[in-house]
């Protein structure tokens, strides 16, 4: 490829702009065109009290690598903040700490057996060398078979039914394998839970991402959709969007796998097509309160309770100081699910109802005028689920069309998606460009 080529890059989430950044770098003459105002997808901000802050909860684990290569090559390693965080588990209508292995031992919804076999897990998941022999195991066959029946219906199953739900018995081993190694290896000198953040929010990072592909003579449009791309003879020539027509030479789609599907469709055979329509993903809603109070000390409460319908509820505020917002205490409330589901399809003042009386039964005390204000955000595709034997579903880079290549969230494995493989897998994807 010569330096001058233009590349077209499709999508401004962290895959698209890593991509860009390091093609950019390279001398490669790139433009991402993002659909949404801003830039950053998943990862995206919104503002409460001049401050920006994710859409959907967002930190790193301490061992998430790419991540801090990126920033130590932006010049930024001062910006990320390591902290101990409180996590917790709601079960039983109690609150349980969960974030040092004390914690564990205390922890009365298992037997003293189970509360061993639970710690031992952790330790073991560490030891899986061959993942690949876990491809043709459920997560449930696997971690019964790993922590026993009691752990799992207390601990892993409300939690594998609260993320995947009707999806929950399709869901691998290797996804669960993965989860557990990453989160239990994300620990301090103490063996408490350590998590990162950026100085800023991810908002700020994103920022100095497209001011770095800028700097090294890229471009990042956002408001441009892209509605096609433009083939000939079997060569992709660029791309357009409802008003305008741009000529590339390569083009990267980073959209999820069912936009590509329709944008490729016109120029790839059915058998190809099928493929990008295989694997299904989950969509997200989170709802987030600003309160002027806080609702407990703990970050990371997992709701192991299946009548509550989220699977988690986060206090932003006991990770990232609530100064920063104005002293807003921020709540997430998290939920994965069919986008046809009636919680996805509800307005937002429906769904802000709809979290506020559930939290009330989590949090009697909770009262409606602690709130001071309330968002709603939505994705559509937002979890690919990790089937079994994920690997035979996973579409290749490259296209039948020349010069058209896809690197998109769902082709991340064996590790689940985040921001660290969305970079890994943009890096990677300049890195076999340029070659
Ligand atoms: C609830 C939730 C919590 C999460 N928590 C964390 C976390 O704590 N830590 C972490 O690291 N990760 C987390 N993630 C995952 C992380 O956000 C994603 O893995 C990552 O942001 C994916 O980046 P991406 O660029 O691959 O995809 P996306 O972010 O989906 O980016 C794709 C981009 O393509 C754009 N696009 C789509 N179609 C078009 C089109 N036709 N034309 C132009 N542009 C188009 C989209 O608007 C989007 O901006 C979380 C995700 C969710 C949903």
């Amino acid at each position: 490829m010569a330096n001058s080529d233009k590349i077209i890059i499709i999508g401004a989430g962290f895959t698209g702009l890593s991509l860009a950044y390091d093609l950019a770098l390279a001398g490669h003459k790139v433009l991402v065109l993002e659909s949404m105002s801003n830039v950053g997808g998943l990862a995206s901000t919104f503002e409460v009290e001049g401050e920006r802050l994710e859409k959907f909860y967002h930190h790193w684990f301490t061992n998430d690598v790419h991540v801090m290569s990126l920033i130590r090559d932006l010049g930024k390693s001062d910006s990320v903040r390591f902290r101990d965080t409180r996590t917790g588990v709601y079960f039983g209508n109690k609150f349980f700490k969960l974030s040092r292995p004390i914690d564990l031992l205390r922890f009365k919804p298992l037997s003293l057996r189970g509360r061993l076999r639970l710690g031992l897990l952790a330790i073991r998941v560490r030891f899986v060398r061959e993942w690949m022999r876990l491809e043709t195991t459920s997560a449930s066959d696997w971690l019964i078979k790993m922590a026993g029946e009691e752990v799992y219906r207390v601990v892993w199953a409300p939690l594998l039914r609260g993320k995947f739900g009707e999806a929950a018995s399709e869901v691998s081993a290797v996804w669960m394998w993965n989860k557990l190694k990453l989160r239990g290896g994300s620990r301090g000198k103490k063996g408490g839970e350590q998590l990162a953040y950026y100085q800023g929010g991810f908002g700020r990072l994103l920022d100095d991402l497209v001011e770095g592909i800028k700097l090294h003579g890229g471009n990042v449009i956002t408001d441009s959709k892209v509605t096609g791309v433009d083939v000939e003879n079997g060569k992709v020539t660029g791309v357009h969007t409802e008003n305008l027509s741009y000529l590339a030479e390569n083009v990267v789609v980073t959209a999820p796998l069912p936009v590509i599907a329709d944008m490729l469709a016109p120029h790839i055979s059915d058998t190809s097509l099928q493929k990008l329509k295989r694997i299904k993903y989950l969509a997200n809603i989170c709802i987030v309160l600003e309160l002027n109070r806080s609702l407990s000390e703990t970050y990371w409460l997992n709701v192991n309770d299946p009548s509550f319908p989220f699977v988690a509820v986060i206090e932003h505020t006991n990770f990232e100081d609530k100064d920063l917002y104005g002293g807003r205490h921020i709540i997430y409330l998290s939920k994965y699910l069919p986008e046809t589901a009636e919680l996805f399809q509800m307005s937002d003042a429906e769904a802000v109802s709809y979290a506020v009386n559930n939290l009330k039964r989590m949090f009697p005390e909770f009262n409606l005028d602690w709130t001071l204000n309330a968002s709603v955000w939505r994705g559509q595709y937002s979890q690919p689920i990790v089937e079994k034997n994920y690997s035979e579903l996973i579409p290749e880079y490259e296209t039948e069309v020349a010069g058209l290549y896809i690197n998109t969230m769902a082709q991340i494995y064996p590790e689940d998606r985040g921001t660290n493989y969305a970079i890994r897998q943009g890096r990677e994807m300049a890195r076999r460009m340029c070659k």
